[in-house]
C-alpha cells in the first residue's frame, strides 16, 4: 500500500476522515490556505530552481506565482480573494531582495524532490521535498516551506512526523551526508532547524507501519473533539451528517425520542418503556447509517466502545518473555497492558502481540438529550 506524510496525519488525526477523504473519495471543498501555499510554492521552486544559471528576477517571481493562481475565488472569500493575491506578491517580493545573493557555501541540489521509500511489508511512502540544499561537503538540509502565520514551538517541530520522514528519504535518496531538517515559514521570513534523533524518526517509521496497519483492517472509527466543527466532512460523518431514511424505513423516529425522554424523566418505573424506545432508536440509526439523529426537540447521539474481555496468556508471556517484560506483568492488568502496548520503548512486534492476545467486545451507549441552542445543526430526517 503506498502512504503520503498527508494521508498518514490525517488518519491520525481522525481514521474516520481518512476514510472519507481516501476510501470513499468524497471531494474536498477548495481550501483558501492550500491554494495559497501552492501558488507560493510553485515561486519558490523557480526562486532556487537548480537547473536555472542566474536567479530569475523578481518580475518572474511573481509571474510563476500568477500562473499557479486561480484567479476564481473559493465559495466565501470573494471579496479577499484579491488581497490574498497582493499578499502573495509583496512577500515574494521581500523573499526575493533577501534570498536573491545566493548564501556562500551552499547550494540547492533538487526543488520538489519527489520520493517512494519502500517500507516492511511491501508498503511504499511517498512525498516531496520542497528543497534540498548541500552545505559545505557533508551536510545536507531539506527545507520544508510553510505558509501558516504562527509558529510551533520548538519542541512541537522536534516531534515533528512530516520531517522525520525526510530524513528517512534524504538518508535514502543522498547517502553520506549528515542531514538536517528545516522549516521555513516564508511569510515570517524565519526558520526553525531539528535536531530530531534517530529513535524519533524509527518510532515515526514504526507508527506509520501501525497506521497502515490499521487502515488495512479498515479501522475507521471517528475520533471527536473540537477539530469536528472544522472538519470539512462533517456533513458526511456518522456523527453529524443527516440520517439518509430508506424507503423501507419501520421506525417513526420523532414518537421514539419523545418515548425515551418521557420514560427518562419517569424514572424506574418506566424502565422497560425506556428500553423499547432504545431499540427503536438504534433500529432507526442503523438503518439510515448514521450515529445522530435531531427530531421534535430532541436528539440521540451513539458512541461504540470497545472493551477486553479475555486476555490471551500464552500469547502474552511469548511476547514478553523474550525481552524481559513478563516477569513485571504480576497481575494481567487490562490498563496497564494497554499502556504497554502504546509504549514507544517496546518493540513494534511486541504491542502487536500485546494488542493480538486481547479478546474485545464492542458494547454501544446511546444517549438522547432535549436540543439546546448549542446544537447548531437542523432537525435531520
Ligand atoms: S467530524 Fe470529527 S469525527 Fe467526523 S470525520 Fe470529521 S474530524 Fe472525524
Amino acid at each position: 500500500m503506498r502512504i503520503s506524510y498527508s494521508r498518514y496525519s490525517t488518519y491520525r488525526h481522525c481514521p474516520q476522515q481518512y476514510k472519507l477523504q481516501y476510501v470513499d473519495r468524497i471531494p474536498t471543498p477548495r481550501a483558501v490556505v492550500l491554494e495559497f501555499g501552492t501558488a507560493m510554492h510553485s515561486a519558490l521552486r523557480l526562486m532556487h530552481d537548480p537547473s536555472r544559471i542566474r536567479v530569475p528576477s523578481v518580475e518572474e517571481l511573481i509571474d510563476a506565482f500568477a500562473k499557479a493562481w486561480n484567479p476564481v475565488p473559493p465559495e466565501g472569500v470573494e471579496a479577499d480573494w484579491g488581497l490574498w493575491f497582493e499578499e502573495g506578491t509583496k512577500i515574494l517580493q521581500r523573499y526575493h531582495g533577501e534570498h536573491a545573493e545566493r548564501e556562500e557555501g551552499r547550494h540547492t541540489i533538487d526543488t520538489e524532490r519527489f520520493f517512494n521509500l519502500p517500507l516492511e511489508g511491501g508498503h511504499v511512502l511517498t512525498g516531496r521535498m520542497d528543497r534540498v540544499d548541500v552545505i559545505g561537503d557533508k551536510r545536507l538540509e531539506v527545507i520544508d516551506y510553510k505558509t501558516s502565520r504562527r509558529m510551533p514551538p520548538l519542541t512541537a517541530v522536534d516531534q515533528n512526523a512530516q520531517l522525520a520522514i525526510y530524513r528517512l528519504a534524504a538518508g535514502q535518496l543522498y547517502p553520506g551526508f549528515e542531514v538536517t531538517t528545516t522549516l521555513f515559514f516564508v511569510l515570517l521570513g524565519q526558520r526553525i532547524q531539528t535536531s530530531q534523533d534517530e529513535q524519533f524518526v524509527k518510532e515515526t517509521k514504526d507508527d506509520i507501519l501501525d497506521a497502515l496497519t490499521s487502515i488495512e483492517l479498515e479501522e475507521f472509527e471517528p475520533r471527536l473533539g473540537g477539530h469536528c466543527d472544522w472538519c470539512a466532512f462533517r456533513s458526511h460523518c456518522p456523527f453529524f451528517r443527516a440520517p439518509v431514511e430508506p424507503e423501507d424505513l419501520d421506525v417513526d423516529i420523532a414518537a421514539a425520542l419523545r418515548k425515551y425522554a418521557e420514560a427518562d424523566v419517569a424514572g424506574k418505573k418506566a424502565d422497560t418503556r425506556k428500553e423499547e424506545a432504545k431499540e427503536l432508536i438504534n433500529r432507526y440509526l442503523d438503518q439510515c447509517q448514521a450515529e445522530r439523529v435531531e427530531k421534535s426537540g430532541y436528539v440521540a447521539e451513539r458512541r461504540t466502545y470497545k472493551r477486553v474481555t479475555r486476555w490471551d496468556l500464552e500469547r502474552l508471556r511469548e511476547a514478553l518473555s523474550p525481552l524481559g517484560r513478563w516477569e513485571a506483568v504480576t497481575q494481567v492488568n487490562t490498563t496497564a497492558l494497554r499502556r504497554l502496548a502504546e509504549s514507544r520503548d517496546l518493540p513494534r512486534e511486541a504491542r502487536k502481540a500485546i494488542e493480538e492476545a486481547a479478546t474485545y467486545s464492542e458494547s454501544r451507549q446511546l444517549r438522547v438529550r432535549a436540543l439546546t441552542d448549542d446544537d447548531d445543526s437542523e432537525e435531520t430526517g
